[in-house]
């Protein structure tokens, strides 16, 4: 398969050489990736000044903006020949629930959502994890399947692997997404001229994180694989709130 690989750690990320390198064992693999840790970045796109690419030796393409600027720019007019899937990660650290909104490793992936194949986000359940191995050769699993079985486009797969050797997997489990509790503090100081700053807290820990959530799965060691789509709508309330909307 042609594959595009992304992230939102930046182009010389371990976890996106890591995959890089298992991938190309199996497939064709360019990369369009952040000149920087785009951490947090959602699906922001640059619109109000140009962006610049830097290309290496080795084919990568940074690029100063966001993942999913990187990943638009490369379906719109880097790439010579469009590539069949997007493949974003591995990410330092879990993308597990409500993560999911604020990720640019799951950016980078739903802006590949209208090509042919599923896109694919990758995240260790971990920070500063020691086996970026065993994420990417799940990923390369997951991926080998869907050339054997392809599953349709417009989907998006959060995955997020437990950050153990490989031989410690439980498996692979199918999930929904959970929820976090409400985010740490925010820490406020000085700046050395005496101004206030503020310093965004970490995300709480998870709360509803039963079985059958991404969060009990990366927690049994298993490879959590959840389906997300684009489509904010409630569609649970729509009757309601229409019933609710004949009095306006
Ligand atoms: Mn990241």
């Amino acid at each position: 398969m042609r594959i595009l690989l992304s992230n939102d750690d930046g182009c010389t990320a371990p976890g996106l050489l890591a995959l890089a390198r298992q991938l190309r064992s199996e497939h064709h693999v360019d990369i369009v990736a952040p000149d920087r840790n785009r951490s947090a970045a959602s699906n922001s796109l640059t619109i109000l000044v140009p962006l610049r690419i830097q290309r290496h030796d080795d084919g990568t393409i940074c690029v100063d903006g966001t993942p999913t600027d990187c990943v638009h720019l490369a379906l719109a007019s880097l790439l010579p020949e469009k590539p069949e899937m997007v493949v974003s990660g591995i990410n330092n650290g879990p993308n597990l629930g409500d993560d999911t909104l604020y990720s640019g490793t799951v950016a980078a992936a739903m802006e590949g959502r209208h090509l042919g194949s599923a896109a694919i986000a990758v995240s260790m359940s971990a920070y500063n994890p020691k086996h970026y191995d065993t994420g990417a050769r799940a990923t390369l699993h997951i991926i080998s399947e869907l050339a054997r079985n392809p599953f349709p486009g417009h989907t998006i797969l959060n995955v997020n692997v437990p950050d153990v050797p490989w031989d410690e997997l439980k498996g692979f489990e199918v999930t929904r997404l959970g929820h976090r509790r409400q985010s740490e503090p925010v820490a406020e100081a000085l700046d050395p001229r005496g101004r206030p700053i503020y310093w965004i807290g970490p995300a709480g820990p998870g709360a509803d994180a039963g079985p059958g959530t991404d969060f009990h799965a990366v927690e049994h060691n298993r490879v959590s694989i959840t389906p997300l789509l684009v489509d904010l709508t409630r569609h649970s309330v729509l009757d309601k709130l229409g019933d609710w909307a004949r009095a306006l």
